[in-house]
């Protein structure tokens, strides 16, 4: 372990631990003293529904349903909910995290792996935590600065910084009581999940595997920050030996040398869910680097444990059970998606099952004891692969699907049929709500060959090919294909119960309630309550900005809270410029909550998305335009969007005033004149040749957006 720093717990953010200590002198009515803050144990974490009031863990409880027992707020009086309070956040950039609220107390994760504790009646703020990320690691993100939550436990919160630090704070201060870098720094590892405790320990992954890294998950002693234990998810190389028996199986299913690629890829960078009385913690693997397996695992293989669920035992990390929902990936197909366990009767037996909806388009109910499949069917329409047969558990491919010779129009894309957004599962309804995504994308081999470079995107994939058309046309007659809708889905009966289509792709995670309620926000700026048994919008507030966290609720006095963290973000949101909707921006990011009866409002926001083009005459070859284009779409979209149409999150660079002087542009790409903004340099991964071409692709890219700007003002 790399243990970095140690502190007292007073050395950060006195002032926030005088408000919490003004905050508890003052007594209140009707109130016993304030208790401690989050004074959760072990016992109360087992016994979450003991406590509907609280939500004291990312999913509420150890099986990850995200279904509140609360019924105070229901279908016949959910058109009474209205704004309690709100907390603005000081960001503009992504906002994916879930709350986590007990004893009194809200704490959450803004981007860039801020924390705030907010007294969860009034949202005034009680203390927080900046771990003051280097702005230039935005060069390692594949899908913005955000993080997804905090977990509690003993008086503590745990913080997975974007920079791959895990942090304790305390629960009543906000001050550091240790930090340990989880990860070397070096390489372009992430961490933007939430941590979970189990057993006293505290479990956090990471991600990175678009740039090339080796997956895993490690478990830390709560009080001290030690790492207790390591389990990769992919082997290593061989000639080292291997740390398990599981990779040493893992290997048997790897070619070539991956290890130099950067690793392999299986990230562990979201779901974790945990069965005490199987005593397994399950985990979500993700996808391998590069991409493409031809230039991955040359000769194939499955690629173990690449898009797998894996049953580990948390004491331990010792490797159990695992089943593979994409063998041999080859299209970022990651299993990193939200797990949920539940226990369910099919075919007159109760079963102990696990449900994940990952990217690749199937629903999958497993066994969660042994890892049996006991039924899968596609969630949406899927291109790649006909079904999954049940006698090998595995995916019958298209013919075609893996690129190997010509383009294949894959559906879901990259993106997936279900991406971070976490499903929740209704156990009085039976169904689980899946915010589905539907988008297709090219896959082709690099026309232009592959050249690995360390710390920055190896997708392996040909990035004209899987951009946008030129003709604009073309990209309009896309627009209908870029959709998202909210699914019913039954997993017992495998097929969809009800849907609501959305007005665009990415919306929120989902809530599901006793109440018989799903709350969702959308991409296009709402927050909108559906009957839970029929899918019929009952409710909606104009969240003034696009939202893809999921809602949460609380109780505290007798009364229900609804809340939700707002503030458009993420993959798509920085990626899809083209195909964003101009009610979701822009990034507003605030803590919203409701409750029965209230009438809060937000102030007016005025704000109209226009870049202003103003490119210089076209002076390069079409020979450096081309060089211009691949390298765009290998180095830069993921933050600057397809094509440079910026989703407005992060400056459009058709609209900047270096596209008029090579000396200043180069100044910024190589020489990392603006890094304090988040602009890294790429003088390790460009020579000045290329930094120009890629100028040059953009300049041709805003001519060609001035005209169509210019073209639609007629
Ligand atoms: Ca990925």
């Amino acid at each position: 372990m790399q243990r970095i720093r140690m502190m007292g717990a007073a050395a950060i953010l006195v002032l926030g631990a005088s408000a919490w200590l003004g905050c508890a002198a003052q007594p209140e009515a009707e109130s016993s003293p304030r208790p401690a803050a989050a004074a959760v144990d072990s016992d109360r974490l087992l016994n979450a529904d003991a406590e509907p009031g609280s939500w004291m863990s990312y999913g509420r409880n150890y099986s990850e349903q995200r279904f509140s027992p609360l019924d105070q707020i229901r279908e016949d009086n959910v058109g009474d909910l209205g704004l309690a309070w709100s907390f603005d956040l000081e960001t503009k950039r992504g906002i994916e995290a879930t709350s986590i609220v007990v004893d009194g107390v809200m704490y959450m994760t803004s981007a860039w792996s801020i924390v705030h504790a907010l007294d969860a009646r009034t949202g005034r703020k009680l203390w927080s935590y900046d771990p003051q990320v280097a702005k230039d690691k935005s060069k390692h993100t594949c899908c913005d600065v955000v993080n997804r939550g905090v977990a509690v436990y003993q008086g503590q919160v745990f913080v997975g910084v974007l920079d791959g630090r895990l942090v304790a704070l305390d629960a009543a201060t906000g001050g550091v009581n240790w930090e340990v870098a989880t990860v070397d720094p070096k390489l372009p590892y992430t961490i933007t999940g939430a941590p979970r405790v189990i057993k006293g320990k505290v479990l956090i992954g990471n991600g990175g595997a678009e740039f090339g890294v080796r997956g895993f998950i490690a478990a830390y002693d709560v009080a001290s920050g030690e790492r207790l234990w390591q389990f990769f998810t992919v082997p290593g190389d061989p000639a080292k030996g291997f740390e398990n028996d599981a990779m040493k199986m893992a290997a048997d299913t790897w070619n070539g040398e991956w290890w130099k690629l950067g690793g392999g890829g299986g990230t562990v960078w979201d779901a974790m869910a945990y069965d005490p009385e199987l005593d397994l913690l399950y985990i979500g693997v993700g996808n391998g680097t590069p991409w493409n397996q031809q230039i991955r695992s040359p000769g194939g293989g499955d690629n173990l444990f690449l898009s797998s669920i894996v049953a580990l035992r948390p004491d331990s990390g010792e490797y159990v059970w695992h089943y593979q929902t994409t063998p041999g990936e080859t299209w970022d197909y990651t299993a990193t998606q939200h797990i949920i366990l539940a226990d369910m009767e099919i075919e007159g037996r109760t079963r102990k099952v696990l449900m994940q909806a990952p990217k690749n388009g199937f629903f999958y109910v497993l066994d969660r004891t042994d890892g049996s499949l006991l039924s899968a069917n596609n969630y949406i329409p899927i291109t790649w692969a006909s079904h999954v047969d049940m006698k090998t558990g595995r995916p019958v491919e298209t013919e075609g699907a893996r690129y190997e010779n010509k383009t294949f129009l894959l559906m879901p894309s990259y993106l997936g049929g279900h991406n971070w957004h976490p499903m929740s599962f209704n156990p009085q309804t039976g169904l689980v709500y899946i915010p589905v995504l539907d988008i297709p994308a090219n896959y082709a081999q690099p026309a232009a060959g592959f050249v690995y470079r360390p710390g920055v995107a190896n997708l392996g994939i040909d990035g004209p090919t899987s951009g946008l058309p030129d003709k604009q046309a073309e990209r309009d007659a896309l627009r209908p294909l870029i959709a998202g809708r909210l699914v019913a889905w039954d997993p017992k009966a495998q097929k969809e119960a009800w849907r609501v289509e959305h007005s665009g792709a990415w919306n929120g995670g989902t809530l599901t309630t006793a109440g018989n309620l799903v709350f969702q926000g959308t991409a296009d700026a709402r927050l909108k309550a559906f009957r839970a048994n029929d899918g019929k919008l009952l409710w909606e507030f104009p969240t003034q900005t696009g939202v893809v966290a999921p809602a949460m609720t609380y109780e505290l006095d007798g009364e229900q809270y609804l809340s939700i963290n707002v503030g458009w973000g993420g993959a798509f949101a920085l990626v899809f410029g083209e195909y964003i909707q101009p009610e979701s921006m822009p990034n507003v990011s605030r803590v919203l909550t409701f409750k029965l009866g209230a009438t809060g409002e937000l102030p007016e926001v005025d704000w109209k998305p226009v870049v202003a083009f103003n490119p210089p005459a076209q002076t390069a070859s079409a020979e450096q335009i081309a060089e211009g284009h691949n390298l765009y779409q290998e180095i830069c979209l993921g933050c600057h969007g397809l094509n440079a149409v910026s989703g407005l999150l992060i400056p459009d660079l058709r609209g900047s005033a270096l596209l008029h002087d090579q000396r200043g542009w180069d100044n910024v790409v190589l020489g990392g004149g603006l890094r304090a903004r988040g602009m890294a340099s790429f003088a390790d991964e460009l020579d000045g040749a290329q930094a120009a071409a890629i100028r040059a692709y953009v300049i041709e890219q805003a001519i060609r957006g001035k005209r169509v700007q210019e073209a639609r003002a007629q």
